[in-house]
């Protein structure tokens, strides 16, 4: 799929390859300014190569890129993406949106509820927006200025996104704590936290926006990492071995390696496919999922494998292949867990006709 990309895509994946391979080493403050002067930190509401936002195989070609590279946090390299604040009132794009894009406001995104029976709320009193419930695992609040919060406006429990400032009066961040992957999360309460009505989200579509470029993204980073891995791995195994030969000539660890060529084979591909689709069709929730699910657990077992194949060594801590493999087992939980996301594929069928091979 990547061979028959448009040869401005090529390009702009060449480019941005180039950049990253000339400045690798430098710190995360550096390599940010660099990304801005480049214009490639931006990408996803200004393109490089033509008016507007980049679009989804753009995005997914320089994040492949980053992870491809061994980087494991792009967000110094590409900047937050617009998500469900695409397309707002000139009011938000002001005040949240544009502040967001600049780096000046840090946004977080509230979904996971922390009692499913009872989902977060929100219903109308007196012309202001009255939420409360309770989010479970929000990452960066801490330190976002706002959150986006997924919610069920009463009486007839419409999902809708609202717009809240995090130090809104009635918000309360009860815990926080360390994720494996060495991301930061918050349990955060709604006690009748009041909004004005125009920063609820109308467009019904944005939460399931918010949701498709996330698990795009990781679709992406997991690629990335598994190809990142399995050269790391093919020098790891080309070496010379104490037992005699190196490994790469013993066949038990041929089979083995092979697999994971294939299954990354296999994931790039669905990851391109899919970036396409989203350029042309309108439901495409089913395809992005199979793809985030697929890719996922792809990267999780080439690392898992890399890792037995290389040796106690890999699991040093600080060693790439650690690393990735606690960046890669979040990933199989976070944007959904993936046995919810397969229950969602099959009731995407059998209950909505929806979805395609
Ligand atoms: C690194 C990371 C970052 C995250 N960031 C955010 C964030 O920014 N914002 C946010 O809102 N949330 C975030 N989350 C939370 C994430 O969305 C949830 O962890 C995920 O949706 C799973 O929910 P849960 O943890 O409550 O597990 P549960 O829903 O309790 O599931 C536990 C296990 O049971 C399985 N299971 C549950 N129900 C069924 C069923 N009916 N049939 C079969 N199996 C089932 C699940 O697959 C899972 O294996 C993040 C999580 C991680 C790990």
């Amino acid at each position: 799929m990547t061979e028959f990309l448009a040869p401005e895509l090529k390009m702009f994946r060449d480019k941005f390859q180039h950049f990253l391979n000339e400045n690798i080493n430098l710190n995360a403050q550096a390599m940010r300014s660099k990304s801005i002067e480049k214009g490639f930190y931006s990408i996803s509401h200004q393109s490089t190569l033509h008016d507007g936002p980049a679009n989804a195989l753009e995005m997914v070609i320089a994040r492949e890129s980053v992870a491809s590279s061994g980087i494991l946090d792009h967000s110094n390299i590409i900047g937050p993406d617009p998500g469900a604040l695409m397309n707002c009132s000139d009011e938000i794009k002001n005040n949240y949106l544009d502040p967001m894009l600049k780096g000046d406001k840090k946004a977080s995104f509230a979904f996971t509820e922390n009692d499913f029976k009872n989902p977060t709320t929100a219903e109308l009193i007196d012309s202001q927006v009255i939420i409360n419930g309770k989010k479970s695992y929000v990452s960066r609040a801490v330190d976002s200025d706002f959150m986006l919060v997924v919610l069920n406006f009463k009486p007839d429990n419409s999902r809708f996104v609202a717009i809240v400032d995090s130090n809104s009066e009635g918000i309360s961040l009860n815990q926080t704590f360390e994720s494996l992957d060495g991301s930061t999360h918050s349990e955060v309460t709604f006690d009748n936290v009041q909004i004005p009505q125009n920063l609820l989200l109308k467009n019904v579509q944005a939460a399931t926006q918010n949701i498709l470029q996330e698990r795009l993204e990781m679709s992406a980073i997991s690629v990335g990492l598994a190809i990142f891995t399995i050269n790391e791995l093919t020098a790891n195994l080309l070496k010379p071995h104490r037992s005699g030969a190196s490994l790469s000539d013993r066949e038990g660890i041929r089979l083995k390696y092979s697999d994971l060529r294939i299954n990354t084979y296999a994931a790039r591909s669905m990851l391109y496919r899919t970036a396409t689709l989203l350029e042309g069709y309108e439901n495409v929730i089913n395809e992005v999922t199979a793809t985030k699910i697929f890719c996922t657990e792809t990267a999780f077992n080439v690392v898992d494998t890399a890792i037995q194949l290389s040796g106690g060594e890999s699991l040093i801590v600080g060693n790439h292949l650690e690393a990735i493999f606690r960046k890669t087992r979040s990933m199989k939980l976070a944007g959904g867990s993936n046995e919810i996301l397969r229950l969602n594929i099959s009731k995407g069928i059998f209950e909505f006709d929806s979805g395609i091979l």
